[in-house]
């Protein structure tokens, strides 16, 4: 069973006769790209060079699009394949399914010429997932440790809001996380009813039109390098300003500070200076969530990603002592 799917040293999820996906892999003819994280690009130039076809769903086609240049893709054979959409090759059917992630995001399902289920999970978080059912199941570990357990509840976007709430009677408050987690915020704070104006530099702001694009509801979002919108920030009127993680030790530093991270397990909302907040909003499934999926897809053989964090070990060990299922991590570590 395992030969029907594997996970290779770079990380290419490889399923059924000629699908990697996440990774360039040279002897398999379809690249699939689950989403556009980084961390999920791996090769791409290399795979739009040589494989036949490069498959992704529209929005991560955008997403890509803004965050390289349009004619990057322009270099392969890209076609989109949308949720539920089947595409036939060489005897096998390859299928998309919504990832509740970042937006665009996608498990892959590939049925192989015996009509086994080959199902790659990317990642996910569970709540807004469809479960597949699967014979052989390659599932993303990133939070694959027993102490990857969330102990709080679901009401974190009450939470975020309030923080919100009194940080804007200090003025701007300064939001910092991942392309895809800060349009989420955006759209959280809107539906909470915040109407102050939302800034963000280029980069950001690109990506949320594309979030726009495909129904996400963020509303008017202005470019901080307009002059009149610089000023806004100048005379600190109350207003939200989102920023890629990367630049979190560049800039607001003496401002309200608000860090979006999944890895807090303890808490929703932790201090960690006078004017800065952690707040858990994962868009990852935590330890029970992976193996929740795992129970419910019914495979006969499970393999963990072990290219991407090292948590594939544990999350294998789990499955086959408390759900009795055959799993392995892969690729193989060496601890020496
Ligand atoms: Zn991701």
């Amino acid at each position: 069973m395992s030969l029907r799917a594997s996970v290779t040293d770079r990380g290419a999820v490889l399923l059924g006769r000629n699908v990697a996906c996440d990774a360039f892999e040279e002897s398999k003819v379809l690249r699939v790209v689950t989403h556009a994280h980084a961390d999920h690009m791996v090769g791409l130039r290399q795979s739009l060079k040589a494989c036949k076809k490069v498959l992704m769903t529209k929005a991560t086609k955008d997403i890509i699009d803004v965050m390289r240049s349009p004619l990057f893709l322009l270099g392969g054979f890209v076609e989109t394949l949308e949720y539920g959409q089947s595409m036939q090759f060489d005897g096998e059917h390859i299928t998309f399914f919504k990832a509740d992630h970042i937006l665009g995001a996608a498990q892959v399902l590939v049925e192989d010429f015996e009509g086994k289920r080959i199902v790659f999970t990317g990642d996910f978080r569970i709540d807004g997932t469809p479960i597949l059912e699967s014979d052989v199941l390659v599932i993303e570990a990133t939070y694959g440790s027993p102490a990857c357990r969330r102990s709080f509840g679901t009401d974190v976007k009450d939470l975020l809001a309030s923080l919100v709430e009194k940080g804007l009677k200090q003025g701007a408050v300064y939001v910092f996380g991942y392309h895809g987690k800060l349009q989420e915020v955006m759209q959280i704070l809107r539906e909470a009813g915040f109407d102050v104006p939302f800034l963000a530099p280029e980069r950001v702001f690109q990506i949320s039109k594309v979030c726009e694009n495909h129904g996400m509801r963020i509303g008017r979002l202005m470019l901080l390098t307009e002059p009149e919108n610089e000023k806004i920030l100048k005379s600190n009127t109350p207003c939200i300003v989102f920023y890629h993680m990367g630049s979190k030790n560049n800039v607001g530093l003496n401002n309200f500070r608000v860090l979006i991270s999944g890895w807090e397990f303890g808490s929703a909302i932790r201090q960690t200076d006078v004017n800065e907040y952690v707040v858990a909003l994962s868009d990852h499934s935590d330890f029970n969530g992976l193996l929740e999926y795992v129970r419910r897809s019914k495979p006969q053989y499970v393999i963990t990603d072990n290219s991407r964090v090292s948590n594939g070990e544990s999350l294998a060990k789990e499955i086959r002592k408390s759900l009795g299922i055959p799993a392995e991590a892969l690729p193989k570590r060496d601890f020496s």
